[in-house]
């Protein structure tokens, strides 16, 4: 063991009352109490452990080191640390990693504040004297203002589930509890349990010592190579040249290491640039770099096969026996989706004589024996078994003490489904309560030692606050929390990651609800949200003191996180408004956007042909399934205010309702305003249904299964084809499908007055559509308006909405009154959305299953059984 530590450190904190009682002396807890200290907060820090250090105490096995670029795994609060201490390597070691927080802590002289040796076990809020009751394995009891976890997302080993794992006689090993005084593997038959990153690494150097080693793998994982040296010369220099840019620069990225982001989209791209951008990464050696090497590498599935599959044929290029290559090449989870390594000589130790792989997925363990390990298959002797099992992550720590809150609720019972949090720093019910880095935060997604800045900066600002205003109680709202946990859930669900068994999930241990742990949407984004929560007068929590109590109530991000990144992309490109340009530019900027966007998925076929409009021919785009015909059909009209737009601007989202629905999606090129102006629009829409319905068979469609759909002014459009067929007596509609339709001239519902800016469509682009459009006194005709006609015995709908459109209220509106009119009718409203963003395919993913609904309501509409 390094520095030694009496028992009785910590026994500066005279007083059983103080401020702050802090869990743990890692990475987070010697920030805080620096922090804390600073701010004049009395303040005692507990940890099991004998001596600071956290992860890096603990974690002493063989090859331990961190992942990040020690550049970046650092704190940067203060330039005169930085200044004064240098990292040896790329990747620093486990002791090097250590003596540099024992040096923190000595430079801070943070000891005398800590209590080592000392377990927290419980914790409960004393709602009378507004203070926690903590108390600890040695009995001592502390009354504190603020409770403050920093016991680490990686803190709380896993047992082994393994049968007979206490039976072994010979030595037992845990990475993450690896004895002070090391081991020696010398001549030994040694075997590794578990090839996650703590085996991964130390695997190579148990090789090097042991007689035999045999390694028992469950799941291969991703490992790339870490290129460990020298720390790199490029970081060193930006970080040189201008501290505070460097460490600015990592605040504000994805992952809290600087890097450029790429516009280059996996799915999309080249083979040669993928393989180009590919090698580049492989060779930097960064995880950072791997996992951004396109940017959608975990959002979608043929990115990142792409990406998953050169990483097997680098495993394949380096391990000689194929059987044993084909074992250690991950098949069973998208990259990127359970932690990647970052390795030394990893894959080559398996082609040493000495070094045997047993694949658990086919010969599992059935018992650990006093002699050994038994599978299903073979009987094996050692003389030691390293167990490389991983952590209960994230939760586990937390909920390991027992912590009670307002009316005695219990976290871990209040957590039984999954953390629930608002901002992964706080939770309702427990005021008073902090989580540094905490489920609902980037956290392990992240270069953890930025994370673990930001949380204690915002914690200490908090505190400062509360005492500046003379508060004494801090804790979320109810509907914070319920906003913030499905903002989390949202930008989850749009990635790779909840599709694999990881620790991310809580998959690892048996029994943990299944729930995506941090957040996705990036540190930049996420230190955005938490800023933005403070200057909004802390938006959503509620404050209290002797003077009462104040509460800015609300929910900090309502778009979707994918909608919310379209916007900022836009935002920074400084676009003029569209109402202030011609209608000649706003068709050709139009053009431009169009050339820049995914395609849409592939369909059957694509024929372009004419119908017969109102005044003449109008052209058609027909997308045809791949599977066999006849099929159902759809006419289709475009969005873009009667104005802008044509076949080719809905190009994408024909192809996803033609795949989805297995329909004939007929689009049609409707005549534009200024030059058409009202009614010619609709009137060609009640043509092109006509036209389409007579010729059902010809293009292939099932004569009477026609549905009638649109977007925007497309959907105003479709909506009055519908009347006006419906009054003709002639053409059968089988449904309509109104995707955040135009249905009613009048632009003072309450959602034009939220809406009137920020998201795409605005009030004044709405108004300068319909000036195009229609004259003032054409306006409340129904063939304008639909809204205002008659809605009797029209064709069942589908209206979607969208929440941040001006024209959200009147789409409900219509669909409220096509109900009370009789017509069977489907409301979807699209949280978080935009009125563009649903359209936005393979773009704005979270608008795709809002799609498949569409979908399977379209299908409803059909009466042909449509495959699913
Ligand atoms: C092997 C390994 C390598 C890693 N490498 C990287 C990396 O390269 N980059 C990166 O960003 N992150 C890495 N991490 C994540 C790492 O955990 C964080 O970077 C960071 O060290 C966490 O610091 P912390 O202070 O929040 O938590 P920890 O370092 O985990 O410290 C928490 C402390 O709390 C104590 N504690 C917990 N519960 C109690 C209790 N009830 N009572 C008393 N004490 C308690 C624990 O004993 C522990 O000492 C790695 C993790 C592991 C396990």
């Amino acid at each position: 063991m390094g520095h030694a530590v009496a028992d009785d450190e910590g026994a500066g904190v005279a007083s059983s009352d103080v401020d702050v009682v802090v869990v743990g002396a890692g990475f987070s807890g010697l920030y805080l109490l620096h922090r804390l200290r600073q701010l004049g907060f009395t303040t005692v820090v507990f940890d099991t452990a004998s001596d600071v250090g956290g992860t890096w105490y603990w974690n002493r096995y063989p090859g331990a080191r961190c992942d990040i670029p020690t550049t970046d795994y650092s704190y940067s609060f203060d330039p005169e640390l930085e200044r004064v201490w240098t990292w040896s390597e790329k990747y620093a070691t486990q002791p090097e990693i250590l003596s540099y927080l024992r040096f923190v802590a000595d430079r801070y002289d943070l000891r005398r504040d800590i209590v080592f040796s000392t377990r927290v076990e419980s914790a409960a809020w004393d709602e009378s004297a507004a203070r926690w009751r903590v108390r600890t394995d040695d009995g001592r009891e502390l009354r504190c203002r603020f409770y403050v976890m920093a016991s680490g997302c990686l803190s709380l080993p896993k047992a082994p589930e393994i049968v007979g794992h206490d039976r072994f006689r010979g030595a037992t090993y845990y990475t993450s509890r690896w004895p002070h005084e090391g081991a020696d593997f010398s001549g030994l038959r040694v075997a590794v349990v578990g090839t996650g990153s703590s085996g991964i690494q130390s695997i190579p150097l148990i090789a090097a010592q042991a007689a035999e080693l045999t390694v028992f793998q469950r799941t291969a994982n991703f490992s790339i190579p870490a290129r460990n040296g020298q720390p790199a010369a490029e970081r060193l220099t930006a970080l040189e040249s201008d501290r505070d840019a460097y460490r600015e620069a990592a605040r504000r990225s994805r992952g809290g290491v600087p890097g450029d982001v790429t516009e280059v989209a996996g799915a999309y791209a080249s083979d040669e640039v993928r393989r180009a951008r590919f090698e580049s990464a492989w060779e930097a050696g960064e995880l950072m770099e791997i996992l951004g090497v396109f940017n959608d590498v975990m959002l979608s599935s043929t990115a990142n096969d792409v990406i998953a599959e050169m990483i097997r044929e680098k495993i394949r290029s380096v391990v000689v026996d194929p059987e044993t290559a084909e074992t250690l090449c991950p098949k069973d989870h998208p990259f990127g989706s359970k932690r990647p390594c970052l390795d030394t000589n990893y894959f080559q130790t398996y082609n040493l004589p000495h070094v045997r792989l047993v694949d658990l997925r086919r010969d599992p363990i059935v018992t650990i024996t006093d002699s050994g390990i038994d599978t299903a298959s073979e009987t094996f002797d050692f003389d030691a078994i390293v167990y490389a099992t991983g952590f209960d992550a994230m939760t586990g720590p937390i909920v390991a003490v027992d912590i009670t809150g307002r009316d005695g609720l219990s976290l871990r019972e209040k957590w039984t489904d999954g953390p629930s949090t608002y901002l992964g720093l706080t939770t309702v019910g427990f005021p008073n309560f902090f989580t540094i880095t905490g489920p609902g935060s980037p956290s392990v997604l992240s270069n953890m030692a930025v994370s673990i800045e930001q949380h204690v900066d915002w914690v200490a600002d908090c505190l400062e606050h509360l005492r500046a205003r003379d508060l004494e109680t801090i804790e979320p709202t109810p509907l914070a929390e319920t906003g913030w946990n499905q903002h989390v859930d949202d930008g989850a669900s749009i990635t790779l990651y909840p599709t694999a068994d990881s620790w991310y999930m809580g998959a690892n241990v048996p029994g943990k609800p299944r729930a995506f742990l941090p957040y996705v949407a990036g540190v930049d984004t996420y230190r955005a949200a938490c800023d933005e929560v403070v200057d909004r007068d802390y938006l959503g929590f509620r404050l209290s003191g002797p003077a009462g109590s104040e509460c800015n109530d609300g929910v900090i991000r309502r778009l979707q996180v994918d909608v919310a990144k379209v916007l900022e992309f836009m935002a920074e490109l400084e676009l003029p408004p569209m109402e202030l340009m011609s209608v000649g530019d706003a068709r050709a900027f139009m053009a431009i956007t169009e050339s820049a966007r995914p395609p849409g998925p592939t369909v059957g076929e694509t024929v372009d042909g004419t119908l017969a409009g109102a005044a003449g021919d109008l052209p058609y785009r027909l997308y045809r399934p791949a599977t066999q015909g006849p099929h159902p059909m759809v006419a289709y009209f475009h969005g873009g205010g009667w104005v802008l737009g044509g076949l080719d601007s809905d190009d994408p989202l024909c192809r996803d309702l033609c795949v989805r629905s297995d329909a004939v999606i007929v689009s049609v090129g409707y005549r534009h305003a200024p030059e058409a102006r009202f009614p010619a629009a609709a009137d060609d829409a009640f043509a092109a249904v006509q036209w389409i319905a007579a010729h059902a068979e010809e293009l292939g469609g099932i004569p009477d299964e026609l549905v009638v759909a649109g977007w925007s002014a497309g959907a105003n459009v479709a909506a009055v084809a519908c009347q006006l067929a419906r009054d003709a007596g002639k053409t059968h509609i089988a449904g309509q499908v109104l995707l955040t339709p135009v249905v009613d001239a009048a632009m003072d519902r309450p959602s034009y007055v939220e809406n009137a800016e920020g998201y795409v469509l605005s009030a004044a682009l709405m108004r300068w559509f319909w000036d195009h459009y229609a004259d003032p006194a054409d306006r409340g005709h129904p063939e304008a308006s639909p809204l205002l006609g008659n809605l009797s015995n029209l064709p069942p709908a589908l209206v979607v909405t969208a929440e941040f459109d001006p024209l959200r209220d009147e789409g409900a509106a219509y669909a409220d009154a096509l109900a009370t009119a009789g017509v069977r009718v489907h409301h979807l409203a699209a949280r978080g959305h935009i009125h563009t963003s649903l359209t936005m395919v393979d773009v704005v993913l979270s608008g795709a299953d809002i799609r498949a609904q569409m979908s399977d309501v379209m299908r409803s509409f059909f009466r042909t059984t449509v495959p699913a």
